[in-house]
């Protein structure tokens, strides 16, 4: 994706999951509960934070937890701070949002990515060994042991196959990608799959649906020298405490106002994000095609449901009042949710979970049943928040990474 003429990897907008999506209360017969509290993540949280440096401002809301931050929060247009003011006054906190710096690291914007900066930083430490154009196919399994013996790839730059042996793997390649391997690494121990005797790999995709809105602000002329970027600028306004235990899950809004023109008319957007639940009948399967090195496709079959629909009629109406609140008058609002896979945050498909019975890894994000594989990306979300989710996603790795290195020096595997 290109955004003002910069390629865009990810958008930066980085939020921490709160107790509340940690300890949810089950929902239309989803089990929405991590296996993890706060406390176990907050510390990853700040490791994270402080690599990837971010803009923000310490607010001290139970629904939206502060963040680390390196850098202050963006500047507010007028129209911003006005309606800070008046939608406060309906008991909603708009706040700066929080993201990534264009500065923080070695990519253009956001600043920290993974190719960019990660990776770069992990080469210095001459410990890492990067295998550009493999293309992992399958994790191997002893079969006596049941254990993960490496990993099998084709070089995808001459179509060599190859294995390397791995005392841990770490299944990191993407929610649905994941997903396919997990699901193509069969054998006599993991018949089903590698971990899936709970049946639940592959099950709970999830994404997160979003409203959007773009009107006109009469009130107020265009503020020069506010550049709009999406989520990198504007307000935030996470879901009020109150919200919280209804029978819609809580969503969140950016609000951007004064921005941008057309036509000698001062803009403004609302967008709402919010949380679809994990059911079971969405999700991934191989299907019967191959691609060109002869591995299953990845077949994804995902729909909303009921909770869905409520969403949107609370996230539409919240959206309204908020553009009251602005004096936004709305010339374009989205009719329906967005479709799933729109917003790229690809979660499910391997959760986590308390119970062997129920999930495919556990709170340390190691695979119930094959002890020496761990599962890092969006597919360990048993449930989705309505937060971005990378830098869960991150912290859940620096978390899982220091137990796996813990039992690989206490000589385990
Ligand atoms: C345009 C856009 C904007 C976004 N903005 C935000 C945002 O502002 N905030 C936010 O929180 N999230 C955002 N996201 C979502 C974010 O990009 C993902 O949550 C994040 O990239 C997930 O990280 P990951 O490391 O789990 O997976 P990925 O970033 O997808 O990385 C997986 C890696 O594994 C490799 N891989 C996959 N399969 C294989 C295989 N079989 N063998 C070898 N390698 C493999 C891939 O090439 C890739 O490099 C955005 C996404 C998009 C597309």
């Amino acid at each position: 994706m290109q955004v003002g003429g910069r390629s865009l990897t990810w958008g930066g907008s980085a939020l921490r999951l709160s107790p509340y999506e940690l300890e949810a209360t089950d929902l239309d017969g989803c089990t929405l509960s991590w296996p993890l509290r706060y406390a176990e993540l907050a510390e990853a949280y700040s490791v994270v934070e402080s690599a990837v440096g971010l803009h923000g401002s310490s607010e001290g809301l139970s629904p939206l937890p502060d963040s680390v931050y390196r850098y202050g929060p963006c500047a507010l247009t007028p129209a911003e701070r006005d309606f800070q003011q008046s939608f406060g006054r309906l008991d909603f906190d708009a706040i700066p949002v929080r993201f990534v710096s264009p500065t923080s690291g070695r990519d253009r914007w956001p600043g920290f990515t993974t190719q960019a900066t990660a990776l770069a930083a992990a080469r210095e430490t001459g410990r890492l060994a990067l295998r550009p154009n493999a293309f992992a196919t399958e994790v191997t399994v002893n079969s006596d042991t049941g254990l993960a013996t490496g990993v099998r790839y084709v070089d995808t730059s001459n179509g060599t196959r190859h294995h390397v042996r791995a005392r841990v793997v770490f299944l990191c390649g993407g929610t649905i990608e994941t997903a396919r391997l997990m699901l193509n690494s069969q054998g006599s121990r993991h018949p089903d799959g590698l971990g899936n005797s709970s049946g639940w790999v592959g099950r709970g995709l999830m994404d997160h649906p979003v409203v959007l809105a773009v009107g006109v602000l009469d009130g107020y002329p265009h503020a020069a020298g506010y550049e709009w970027a999406a989520r990198q600028r504007g307000l935030l306004v996470p879901p009020r405490p109150g919200s919280q235990g209804s029978d819609v899950r809580p969503f969140g809004m950016w609000v951007t106002l004064q921005r941008l023109t057309s036509q000698g008319k001062t803009l403004g957007s609302i967008d709402a994000q919010g949380e679809m639940l994990p059911y079971r009948h969405n999700r991934v399967r191989l299907s019967n095609a191959r691609d060109r090195w002869g591995v299953p496709i990845p077949f994804i079959e995902c729909k909303y449901g009921p909770h869905e629909q409520r969403l949107y009629a609370a996230m539409r109406c919240q959206i309204e009042q908020a553009s009251a609140a602005a004096g936004l008058r709305i010339t374009a609002i989205s009719e329906r949710l967005s479709v799933p896979g729109l917003q790229v945050h690809d979660l499910g498909t391997a959760r986590m979970g308390l119970s062997p019975a129920t999930s495919v890894v556990d709170g340390n994000n190691q695979c119930w049943d094959c002890r020496n594989v761990f599962v890092t990306d969006g597919a360990c979300f048993p449930s989705a928040g309505w937060q971005n989710p990378t830098l869960t996603i991150a912290a859940l790795s620096v978390r899982a990474a220091r137990y796996a290195g813990d039992l690989l020096r206490n000589g385990l595997y």
